[in-house]
């Protein structure tokens, strides 16, 4: 099956190699395209949009237009893993800070605080227990959380100091942390188990 990690900048090397891992681990044939164009997400059975920066993310999306075929895709419900810079860009609305990020794809109706965390110094890792996926290690860097949510299928995950930052709607999660930046594969094989269960786009 076929897994596209957008690449247009950021952590998406870090993710390739944990679906490689979590795909060991369930024993599941995965090919990952390392997208950058439309084309590479032809077929693909599950989309993962990687932390980084998300003005130049969300940019980039644009100007290949990356960004329609994720919001079609995404209606039809194929799995996608949002992390940090990925949980911003998927969201519908965000603070005065993501003015500069531009249009956001508004895959779940939420609204976002862009740097809830602060600046990189302001890094932190803790334990979390994440609903429906178990306990582990979450890094945050530059971290967004989540501020409201409008959206009746979204679901809270789990919180840090009452700040939301895990959300799930459906085949969607957006992860305000860096699970690619660990070992632990939790995350990725709830990402592939849902990516096997989707029948072909
Ligand atoms: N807060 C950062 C941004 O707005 C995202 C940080 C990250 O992905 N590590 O782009």
């Amino acid at each position: 099956m076929k897994i596209a990690i957008i690449s247009l900048q950021g952590a998406f090397t870090e993710h390739a190699d944990l679906l490689k891992k979590a795909s060991k681990q369930l024993n599941l044939n995965c090919a990952i395209t390392l997208a950058k164009t439309k084309k590479d997400l032809d077929s693909a059975k599950g989309i993962i949009i990687p932390g980084g920066e998300s003005t130049t993310i969300n940019k980039l999306l644009k100007e290949t237009g990356l960004d329609k075929e994720i919001i079609h895709l995404a209606k039809k419900d194929i799995p996608i893993l949002a992390t940090c810079a990925g949980m911003i860009i998927i969201s519908s609305s965000g603070d005065a800070q993501c003015k500069k990020t531009g249009k956001l794809l508004g895959l779940i109706g939420m609204t976002v605080n862009r740097n809830a965390f602060g600046t990189q110094k302001h890094s932190f890792e803790k334990e979390l227990d994440v609903k429906g996926i178990g306990r582990l290690n979450a890094i945050f860097i530059r971290a967004p959380a989540v501020t409201k949510i409008d959206d009746p299928d979204a679901q809270i995950l789990t919180r840090v100091d009452e700040k939301i930052v895990a959300v799930k709607k459906k085949n969607i999660m957006a992860l305000a942390f860096h699970p690619e930046l660990t070992e632990n594969t939790l995350i990725h094989k709830w990402f592939l188990k849902s990516a096997a269960k989707t029948p072909d786009n």
